[in-house]
């Protein structure tokens, strides 16, 4: 969704009408610097009026919610908001809304809802081709470890990305972002992980780092060459991690490429042993650690993770005692990624017990090839409801607030702030947030901002 896909609907909307003069925008909008600045400015500003209720307004202090503050989604009913440019600049109840304000453009949103755009801190997009057949062969029996040793899998992504050029690359997986933007993603973390070879790990962070350049929302680069052990090291793990940590690293860091590294910590793939050095070298780099721990067994990847101040633990299928013990003494973010529960047909993560405990937690999608080839925070929050018992208010809190945290980008989306990034959703007339995860596999999007304009949905 690069600007060409943008269009302007400003000529759909109320004519613009800009007003200085009135005595009660003083206070509110710094009236002197517009008084300035304004005429002279590229400064775009659009009223939302109306609004039948806007969700997640939050201080700018709040960068995360646990425990029971998860069930409180702070809202504001019959709401105005103004933005300005790429921002959001204030917000109000409509009672409370001076009677001219200095606007180029006004938008009615009568019976409509406004929410900020979902974070997904868990993706990886980036990928070559489609893994159809697998999914066949699970509902033939098959289970995802059988399909693995097969030579399915990720290394069956990772040949197929070997033979994809960069470009097609790029192209295939930008597709995927415009999609989910269009669901109403306003930012996204993906991962590396299906090269497993120095230049193919490269080749995904640079088509992410080439994303980042073109579309307008926060993208993060995580690391996770050791994502599984290639083919070429089938008999030599230890000569893999040695690549990883003595070859791939030192050019991930040369070109900048990656924000965070992941490792995913699992029997068959890499062992808790195996996780603490890897993250141990990446610390070198200066790459906090978001971490692939417990899908199918709980070997202690948790506490490795704590222990290297992990920005995020993700899947968390099966939770132990212990684990959750380990989490309330840090500042990780556990992250559930329930359409990959789905897809696979494994437990889903034991939200009730992670929240009732006083922890946070994030909904991510995981959308990938294999697990979960969807990346639809709609259905993750429907999901997260119907199968791990979230109320709404929670799994929005999961899937905005706590998401942004989980990616590092709390600062700038997450909730409605001002300051924040004007990333948000309009929804069609809906009666109520709850109707959202209620009425699963509809679409309730109306339009999504992004950078204060609107996108084609
Ligand atoms: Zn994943």
């Amino acid at each position: 969704m690069g600007e060409a896909r943008r269009h302007d609907r400003f000529d759909e909307m109320t004519p613009p009408s800009i007003v200085l003069s009135n005595a009660g925008i003083v206070r509110r909008f710094f009236i002197v610097e517009i008084i300035v600045n304004f005429e002279e400015s590229n400064r775009l500003r659009t009223l939302f009026k109306n609004i039948k209720e806007l969700l997640q307004v939050r201080a700018c202090n709040v960068t995360k919610v646990a425990g029971k503050d998860m069930a409180i989604l702070p809202t504001i009913e019959e709401a105005y908001m103004l933005i300005e440019n790429d921002h959001i600049l204030d917000y109000g109840k409509m009672q409370d809304l001076p009677e001219e304000v200095p606007a180029d453009a006004v938008v009615d949103l009568t019976g409509k809802i406004v929410l900020p755009t979902w974070c997904d801190s868990h993706t990886h997009i980036v990928y070559a081709g489609n893994r159809e057949q697998e999914f066949v062969d699970r509902i033939n029996g098959l289970s995802y470890e059988q399909i693995a040793q097969r030579g399915g899998g990720i290394l069956n992504s990772a040949k197929k990305l070997g033979d994809t050029p960069e470009e097609e690359l790029y192209r295939e997986s930008a597709q995927r972002l415009e999609e989910v933007i269009r669901l109403g993603t306003g930012a996204i973390e993906i991962k590396s992980g299906y090269g497993l070879t120095t230049d193919g790990e490269l080749k995904m962070l640079r088509a992410v780092k080439r994303m980042k350049e073109h579309f307008h929302i926060p993208i993060k680069a995580t690391f996770l060459a050791a994502h599984a052990v290639p083919s070429a090291f089938k008999n030599n793990k230890d000569g893999y991690i040695d690549l990883v940590m003595n070859e791939m690293l030192p050019e991930v860091a040369k070109e900048n490429l990656a924000d965070y590294i992941d490792v995913f910590c699992e029997k068959g793939y890499f062992s808790v042993e195996d996780t603490d050095r890897i993250l141990s070298e990446g610390e070198k780099y200066g790459l906090r650690p978001k971490v692939h721990v417990n899908q199918f067994n709980a070997l202690g990847g948790v506490q490795i993770s704590v222990k290297h101040q992990a920005l995020s633990v993700d899947h968390l299928e099966e939770m132990r005692d212990e684990d959750i013990h380990s989490l309330k003494q840090s500042d990780t973010m556990p992250v559930a990624l329930p359409s990959c529960s789905l897809f696979l047909g494994i437990p889903y993560t034991p939200a009730r017990k992670i929240i009732d405990s006083g922890l946070p937690l994030a909904l991510a999608t995981d959308y990938n090839p294999g697990s979960t080839p969807s990346g639809n925070m709609n259905l993750v929050v429907s999901l997260a409801c119907m199968k791990m018992r979230l109320t709404p208010e929670e799994a929005i809190n999961a899937a905005t607030i706590n998401g942004a945290y989980a990616m590092g980008s709390s600062d700038r989306v997450g909730s409605i702030t001002a300051g924040k990034k004007a990333n948000f959703i309009i929804t069609k007339p809906i009666p109520s947030y709850g109707f959202l995860p209620y009425a699963f596999g509809s679409n309730n999007i109306e339009t999504v901002w992004i950078d204060g304009k609107p996108t084609e949905v």
